[in-house]
């Protein structure tokens, strides 16, 4: 079985390691956010790609979900020494290695998808991990500090002001140029399933789809479509997905998000026990809906999601 996955950092990374587990000869491609890079200290950081790569190459800080297992700071004091920052954004030493290379292959003219490849060989992460582009895709996001509107780097936006203020817009600079790269559209045109694990709808799913040429390859690649949802009891699990929500409109419920991504790509949607009271909206949607435990707590649990996530997928397909 042929499975496609877009993903964020961390919800896309923890249920990827369910659905290895629960397919395990499935040939799965992951297709990567790569909105949230940025370059700082002159290197160029891809938080999402090394999330997936961390979590499913054994190397990634477990508690925190990002960066590295056995990490140390030294390099990030030598430079606050020195005055150089930001301070904000959280670069160990092991991780400074990732990026230096990465750096220096972009440098020497390789692509992204190469040096991602390239990365992935010392990692093996058991699936094929491709960024959505090649292109530069940077998200900003729209807010007003003191009366002044301005728009902000989308971690500056997340991890220097936490969220603190109101969203007015998310906007992928640079998405409408983009081209998807190479494999990504011949992965969706392969697949047998497409899943959207419970990753960040604005700013990690929905970066993806804002890459010209993916949202139509999957609405129009004829196999079910299945999504889980990131929100639960109202409220994102973990972060702050319902800034972003806001910003482009939409509530933070299960069924908000489902009929945000909408029939014409969704086949199929999961909510979490708690939402129950959701599926019949969601299902009147045009969106066939399951309620089942939707907590990624440990590796059984997540992998009985993704176990559901499948069949919700074969149950669409045989409609
Ligand atoms: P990021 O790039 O690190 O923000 O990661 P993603 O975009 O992949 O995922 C972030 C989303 O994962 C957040 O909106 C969380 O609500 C969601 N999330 C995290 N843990 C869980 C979980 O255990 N269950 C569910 N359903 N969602 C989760
Ligand atoms: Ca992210």
């Amino acid at each position: 079985m042929r499975i496609v996955v877009l993903a964020g950092g961390i919800g896309g990374a923890r249920f990827l390691r369910g659905l290895k587990q629960a397919a395990p000869d499935a040939d799965v491609t992951v297709i990567g956010n790569t909105g949230d890079d940025i370059h700082l200290f002159g290197l160029k950081v891809c938080p999402d790609l090394d999330t997936v790569m961390y979590t499913l190459g054994g190397g990634i800080n477990e508690e925190q979900g990002w960066g590295r297992a056995d990490e140390t700071f030294h390099l990030k004091e030598e430079l606050a020494a020195y005055g150089v920052g930001p301070e904000w954004f959280g670069l160990g030493d092991r991780d400074f290695a990732t990026h230096i290379v990465r750096t220096q292959m972009i440098g020497a003219g390789y692509p992204l998808s190469a040096v991602t490849e390239a990365l992935c060989d010392r990692w093996k992460p058991g699936v094929r991990l491709i960024p959505m582009t090649d292109d530069r895709v940077e998200t900003h996001v729209a807010v007003e500090i003191d009366g002044e509107r301005k728009a902000v780097h989308f971690q500056e936006y997340w991890v220097r002001m936490r969220a603190s203020v109101p969203a007015h817009a998310v906007v992928p600079v640079g998405a409408e140029q983009a081209k998807p790269a190479p494999g990504v559209l011949e992965a969706i045109a392969e697949a047998d399933v497409v899943l959207f694990p419970p990753s960040n709808p604005v700013v990690s799913v929905g970066t993806i789809l804002a890459v010209p040429g993916i949202r139509e390859a999957i609405a129009d690649a004829g196999v079910p479509v299945v999504g889980l949802s990131p929100i639960v009891g109202d409220a994102p699990v973990r972060g702050m997905a319902d800034k972003v929500l806001a910003a482009v409109g939409v509530e933070s419920t299960a069924a908000a998000v489902a009929e945000h991504y909408g029939s014409g790509l969704l086949d199929g949607w999961l909510v979490d026990t708690v939402d129950a009271g959701a599926v019949e909206r969601i299902e009147s949607a045009g969106i066939r809906c399951r309620a089942v435990p939707l907590m990624m707590t440990d590796l059984d649990a997540t992998t009985r999601m993704a176990v559901q996530a499948l069949e919700l997928a074969e149950e669409v397909r045989g409609a």
